[in-house]
């Protein structure tokens, strides 16, 4: 019976082992596929994190691509940016070397309400003798300050009519020097303007024209000095032959066409051969030089020429004068000069130089000659000498018309 016992005790044990045995498989077997899940799931995520590593190393890569792509990019344009430096850095050396040459200042003004200077080359230091520090960064109207007061207006008008594309101006006008100097300068330049069309500066060189200026007025002076020499008498200082001709031309032709009258007197000295012959040459080169200022004295109107005529006579021509008015003309210059009272020992006709005039007045009509009047005033001489000299004549001159010639 203890066996018995012992035996269900036994099995009744062995049954609970069993039972226990198959619940802890169960628990096993469930442990079993919870970790199999696990693993699985361990598996999935394992992927999952391959998978992921993989794009990010494939991310990384890209990214990497586009880095260097970028850093080959950068590492051009850096290049390029060096070679612009290095070509910005020769076209500036060259910039001054070109503004160096240049036998002037060169400038940039800025169109604004100031006219600020923004650049002016070192020359305008040479050719003012200013420093260019005091030009620059300023107003223009500080080198306005050294424009001659009468040229201000003239350059002013001149920058005035650039400010249209394409024009350009050119002025020439005086400055007045550090020094106090006077100097000519020639400036030309034009207006530079944005894409709207708006005059944004004045560009521009200042060349000094001083000496070409000076020679210039020198030759003028030279010239003026020539022309003077070429139609003054060289001993009277009054015109001379020469001058009388052309004159005489002029206003014959004038005459003829405003209608108007022309007289001309002649002069001779009387018995100026034997003034000479008694008193010297030089004695009658002095008479001569009074008779002339007497002469020129007595000739009111802008329009008379007094001239020499030719050895101790002269000649007067008065346009617009009629026949009545040039003889009161003659009679005053004789008068003058016998009122000289230059003694003439040996004139047969008076104690002192004395003149015979010969007046002669016409209205040139087309076809005339100039010379038909000096004729006739010529003539008109010959009638004073003849009549006993000391005196003056009025002949008429003959006038024909055109084809009666
Ligand atoms: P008439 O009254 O008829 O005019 O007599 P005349 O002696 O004045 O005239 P004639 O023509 O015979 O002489 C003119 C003189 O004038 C001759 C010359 O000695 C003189 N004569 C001409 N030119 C000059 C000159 O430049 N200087 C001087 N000193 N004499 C001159
Ligand atoms: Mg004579
Ligand atoms: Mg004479």
């Amino acid at each position: 019976m203890n066996n018995m016992t012992s035996y269900d005790e036994i099995e009744q044990k062995a049954r609970q082992l069993g039972r226990q045995l198959e619940l802890k498989t169960g628990q096993l077997r469930d442990m079993e596929e919870r970790l199999r899940q696990e693993t699985e799931r361990c598996e999935q995520l394992e992927a999952q994190v391959n998978k992921t590593n993989e794009q990010i190393e494939a991310l990384i890569e890209e990214r990497v691509q586009e880095l260097r792509a970028e850093n080959e990019h950068l590492r051009i344009e850096l290049d390029e940016r060096i070679m612009m430096t290095d070509v910005l850095h020769e076209n500036e050396q060259q910039f001054r070397a070109l503004v160096a040459s240049i036998p002037g200042a060169v400038y940039r003004i800025r169109i604004d309400g100031d006219w600020i200077v923004e650049f002016i080359s070192d020359a305008i230091e040479e050719i003012t003798a200013y420093p260019a520090s005091m030009f620059r960064w300023n107003p223009v109207h500080i080198y306005r300050e050294i424009i001659h007061p009468d040229d201000r207006e003239a350059v002013e008008q001149a920058i005035g009519e650039v400010m249209e594309p394409l024009k350009t101006f050119s002025v020439e006008y005086r400055i007045i020097d550090a020094n106090g100097n006077l100097r000519w300068f020639y400036e030309s330049g034009q207006a530079v303007f944005g894409v709207d069309g708006e005059p944004l500066w004045l560009d521009g060189t200042i060349y000094d024209d001083s000496n070409r200026k000076f020679a210039e007025e020198a030759l003028q002076e030279a010239n003026k000095e020539l022309k003077r020499l070429a139609s003054v008498d060289g001993l009277t200082q009054i015109a001379n032959r020469r001058q009388f001709d052309e004159y005489m031309e002029r206003e014959w032709d004038r005459m003829k066409r405003e209608k108007g009258v022309m007289s001309l007197i002649l002069c001779d000295i009387d018995f100026f051969k034997l003034y000479n012959d008694n008193y010297g040459h030089q004695e009658g080169d002095k008479c001569l030089c009074a008779v002339a200022r007497a002469i020129s004295k007595s000739i009111k109107r802008p329009g008379d020429l007094v001239a020499r005529y030719g050895g101790e006579e002269f000649v007067v021509i008065l346009p617009n004068t009629h026949a009545e008015g040039a003889f009161h003309v003659a009679e005053t210059i004789r008068a003058k000069v016998q009122s000289l009272k230059i003694p003439h020992a040996h004139s047969k006709i008076s104690d002192y130089v004395s003149l015979s005039l010969g007046v002669s007045s016409v209205g040139p009509e087309k076809g005339m000659l100039s010379k038909d009047l000096v004729n006739a005033a010529d003539s008109a001489l010959y009638g004073a000498k003849e009549q006993g000299r000391n005196r003056a004549v009025l002949k008429s001159c003959p006038v024909y018309e055109s084809g009666s010639v």
